[in-house]
């Protein structure tokens, strides 16, 4: 079936997260679309509580969509690491949350990536250390209309962490055909080979 078209005029991104927005909102810029944030409209973030990128990107774009009557946008994304079963998966933030003993509340993205790798060392030497980062996009209309897309890009996980550049995991991963961690690469090189990059090529194939 035939994705709904996205006609010009605003759209609502369903985030609070400032890095995701802007980075939305430059690749939206092309198409005479006017983003603005959930929270630039005060509406609340809800939680996150489906099993799977696709619930909880949907979950996401349809509470801005019923809060703001506007077409709205919801990324959510992750780390999955195939010798861990896919985890952290929908978690992967979560893994990055202290717990009590481990200091102040907040995320520590150093933790994460020694958490990822803490697991895999369990697993001996010759652990497949390959992993790929995933991207939902979800697209909901006030009236309940949604289409979802979703990009991937596949690489392996190093160690110790690499680079400082980018965002969360990225100084672990390395993506198929390249020697720089996503910490190393120039952020334009990101963001052109990235499942981000890779789930908006589809939504904008099949929305524009
Ligand atoms: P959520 O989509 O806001 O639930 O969070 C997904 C988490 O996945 C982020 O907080 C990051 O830690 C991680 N993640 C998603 N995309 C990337 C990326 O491009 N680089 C590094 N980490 C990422």
């Amino acid at each position: 079936m035939k994705a709904r078209k996205l006609t010009p005029g605003r759209l609502v991104i369903a985030s609070h997260n400032a890095g995701k927005v802007r980075e939305i909102r430059a690749l939206l810029e092309p198409f005479g679309i006017e983003p603005v944030s959930a929270s630039h409209l005060g509406l609340p973030e809800p939680q996150e509580t489906g099993i799977t990128f696709a619930e909880n990107a949907l979950l996401k774009a349809r509470a801005a969509a019923e809060g703001s009557g506007c077409v709205a946008l919801a990324d959510d994304s992750g780390l999955c690491v195939a010798a861990l079963g896919d985890a952290p998966g929908v978690y992967t933030a979560d893994w990055a949350e202290r717990q009590r003993f481990e200091g102040p509340p907040g995320r520590d993205w150093y933790l994460a990536m020694g958490k990822v790798e803490g697991k895999l060392a369990e697993l001996g030497p010759d652990a497949d250390r390959s992993a790929y980062f995933i991207c939902t996009l979800a697209l909901a209309w006030p009236d309940g209309h949604h289409e979802i897309f979703e990009g991937r890009v596949a690489g392996a996980l190093t160690w110790p962490p690499r680079g400082t550049l980018g965002f969360g995991y990225d100084p672990v991963f390395v993506a198929n055909g390249f020697d720089q961690t996503f910490a190393e690469l120039d952020p334009a090189h990101k963001h052109a080979i990235s499942h981000r990059a890779d789930a908006f090529a589809k939504l904008v194939e099949a929305c524009f």
